[in-house]
C-alpha cells in the first residue's frame, strides 16, 4: 500500500489507479472512484469558499448514504476535522456535541434537520447548515456544493500524520459520549490493518449496514476503498435485505455486530439464501456467543473473524489475521506496532498471568490524542506512559491471544460476588428458544443488586422462564443465575446495533 499522510489523500490515488471501478453502491446511486474523488473535491472547495479553514470542525449527520461518504472525504481533503454524529442522537444531544466540539458547519439529511432543527439555534459555534435533501428548511442544499461551473480540481490540503483528523464521540453505551480525538495516522493505520488482517483485495465486494459515523463502519468502508474494493452500503440493518444483497451483489465479505448475525440466523429467509459468494465475515463491537459463531460458520460455510475495537482507537485494537488459526472465543492478537496487555485494575503496571482477568490496555500509534475539551477524562483514561485504559475486562492465554470478559462498568456485584452479564448472555443464547438476549442489573434489598435477563424469543417459541432458569442453573454457579427472565419484543441498542444494558428496565415488561 502506498504511504498516506491522511485519508484525504486516498481518493485522488484510487481515482488515478481505478477511475472507473465501482467503489460505492447505495439504493440511490452507484459511484466509481473517479465519481467519489471528483465530487468530494467539489464539496471540499465549496467548504473552503464558505471559510472553512484547516482544523475547523464540520459535522455529518444522516443515515448511511452516498452524500455522507462524499462529505467525509471532502472535509479531510480540505484539512478540516470531521465530527461524525450518531444518527440516533436527539436534538439536545446533537446540540451538546456540536457545542462541545466547536463545530462550524453541519451537513445533514432533511429528515434529521426536521427532527433536531430547533435545538441547533442554541449552538454558538455553528455558522452554517447544509441539507442533503431538498427540504423546507432555510438552509443551503448539498447539490449547490456539488454544482460548479468550471472544475479546476482540488489538491488535498497537506496534513501532518500526527494532526487531528476527526473528533468521534463514543457510542454512549455506558454514559455521556466523549469526543475521542483521532489523528490522521490512526485513521490510515486502521484501514491498513483491516485491509491486511482480513485479506481485502480489489475483488472484494463488502456488504455492511454498520453506520458510517461509527468507527467500525468507517474502517470497513475506507479499508475496502483502500485496496480498490467495492462497498455495498445499506441504510439500516435488516436480515432479509442483507441476504438479498449478498445474493444480488455476489458479496465476498459481510461485516457486522453480533446482533446482526443472531438476526440473520433467526430469519426464515436464511434457508434458501445462496451464500456461496462469501469467503469470510467479521464481527465485533460486543461480546458474541460461541454458539452464534458456530451456527453462522456452519450455515455460511465461511469463518467469522472476531475483532475488538474502540472509538478511542479509531477502530480496531485486536483481531485475527485471515490466515492464522482462529482461537475459539478470542478477540484476536495485537495489531502490528500496537501493544496490548491485561493488567490489575488497581495498578495497571502489574500484568495479569494467563487466564487471570484484568483490565485490557493498549499503547501505540492508534491510541486517541485524548478527549476533546476534557482533560479530566483524558487523564483518567490514558496513563502518563501512554497506555489507554479500555474499561474492558479481559484475559490472555500467554500466547498473545486475548479474550474479552465484559465491561468493568457493567459488572454486577451480587451478594459480594462479581457477575459479568456477558457470561450469562452467552449461556442463554445457547438455549434453542432464545433469539436475542441481554442481561441487566436490578437493585435488591438483600444482595445489593441482582441480574435480570431480557429475552427475545426465536420464531415459533413459547415463553418459558422456568426452563431458561433451569438451563442457567445447569451451566453456571448458582450466584450467577438471573433472578428473573423477561420476554420482550426488542432490546435497546445504539445505532450500530450494540446493546445498551443500562436501558434495560424490568418494571415496563415484567413477565416472570
Ligand atoms: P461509551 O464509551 O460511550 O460507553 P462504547 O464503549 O460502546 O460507548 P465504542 O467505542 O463504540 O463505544 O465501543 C467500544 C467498546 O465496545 C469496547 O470498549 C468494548 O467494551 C466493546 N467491544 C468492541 N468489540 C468487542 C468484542 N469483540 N467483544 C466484546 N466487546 C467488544
Ligand atoms: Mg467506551
Amino acid at each position: 500500500l502506498p504511504p498516506l499522510d491522511g485519508l484525504g489523500q486516498l481518493l485522488p490515488r484510487l481515482s488515478r489507479r481505478w477511475p472507473d471501478r465501482t467503489a460505492l453502491v447505495t439504493d440511490e446511486r452507484t459511484l466509481s472512484f473517479a465519481d467519489l474523488d471528483r465530487e468530494s473535491s467539489r464539496v471540499a472547495r465549496a467548504l473552503q469558499d464558505r471559510s472553512i479553514h484547516p482544523g475547523d470542525r464540520v459535522a455529518l449527520f444522516s443515515q448511511n448514504r452516498w452524500e455522507w461518504i462524499v462529505s467525509y472525504h471532502a472535509v479531510l481533503k480540505a484539512g478540516a476535522v470531521v465530527n461524525p454524529l450518531n444518527v440516533m442522537l436527539t436534538g439536545e444531544e446533537v446540540a451538546y456535541i456540536l457545542a462541545d466540539a466547536g463545530t462550524k458547519v453541519l451537513l445533514a439529511s432533511g429528515e434529521r434537520l426536521d427532527a433536531v432543527g430547533d435545538e441547533l439555534r442554541a449552538v454558538p459555534s455553528l455558522e452554517q447548515v447544509v441539507s442533503f435533501d431538498d427540504c423546507g428548511h432555510q438552509v443551503e442544499q448539498f447539490s449547490d456544493l456539488l454544482a460548479v461551473d468550471d472544475d479546476p480540481g482540488f489538491t488535498p490540503f497537506p496534513v501532518d500524520p500526527g494532526s487531528l483528523a476527526c473528533i468521534a464521540y463514543t457510542s454512549g453505551t455506558t454514559g455521556r459520549p466523549k469526543g475521542a480525538m483521532q489523528s490522521q495516522r490512526s485513521l490510515v493505520l486502521n484501514c491498513a490493518y483491516a485491509a491486511t488482517m482480513h485479506g481485502r483485495t480489489s475483488d472484494d465486494v463488502v456488504i455492511t449496514a454498520l453506520p458510517a459515523p461509527h468507527v467500525y463502519g468507517n474502517v470497513v468502508i475506507n479499508a475496502t476503498f483502500m485496496v480498490g474494493g467495492k462497498v455495498v452500503l445499506r441504510k439500516r440493518f435488516d436480515a432479509e435485505d442483507t441476504l438479498q444483497c449478498i445474493v444480488e451483489h455476489r458479496a465476498t465479505l459481510l461485516e457486522g455486530v453480533p446482533a446482526m448475525y443472531a438476526m440473520l440466523l433467526a430469519s426464515p429467509a436464511l434457508e434458501d439464501a445462496d451464500l456461496s459468494s462469501l469467503t469470510r465475515s467479521t464481527v465485533g463491537g460486543q461480546t458474541i456467543a460461541e454458539t452464534v459463531i458456530d451456527a453462522w460458520e456452519s450455515r455460511s460455510g465461511v469463518p467469522l473473524i472476531e475483532l475488538w475495537g474502540m472509538t478511542e482507537l479509531s477502530g480496531l485494537g485486536t483481531t485475527h489475521a485471515i490466515h492464522a488459526p482462529n482461537v475459539r472465543g478470542s478477540i484476536g492478537v495485537a495489531l502490528p506496532g500496537v501493544q496490548v496487555k491485561v493488567a490489575d485494575t488497581q495498578d495497571v503496571t502489574v500484568e495479569c498471568a494467563p487466564g487471570e482477568p484484568g483490565e485490557l490496555l493498549v499503547r501505540g500509534p492508534i491510541v486517541t490524542m485524548g478527549y476533546f475539551n476534557n482533560t479530566e477524562a483524558t487523564a483518567e483514561t490514558i496513563t502518563p506512559d501512554g497506555w489507554l485504559r479500555t474499561g474492558d475486562i479481559a484475559t490472555h492465554d500467554g500466547q498473545g491471544h486475548f479474550f474479552v470478559v465484559d465491561r468493568l462498568k457493567d459488572m454486577i456485584i451480587t451478594g459480594g460476588y462479581n457477575v459479568y452479564p456477558a457470561e450469562i448472555e452467552r449461556v442463554l443464547i445457547g438455549h434453542e428458544s432464545v433469539a436475542l438476549v441481554a442481561v441487566g442489573r436490578e437493585p435488591d434489598p438483600v444482595k445489593g443488586e441482582v441480574a435480570h435477563a431480557y429475552v427475545v424469543l426465536a420464531p415459533g417459541q413459547q415463553p418459558d422462564a422456568d426452563a431458561l432458569i433451569a438451563h442457567c442453573r445447569q451451566h453456571m454457579a448458582a450466584y450467577k443465575v438471573p433472578r428473573a427472565v423477561h420476554f420482550v419484543d426488542t432490546l435497546p441498542t445504539t445505532s450500530s446495533g450494540k446493546l445498551i444494558r443500562r436501558h434495560l428496565r424490568s418494571s415496563a415488561t415484567a413477565n416472570a
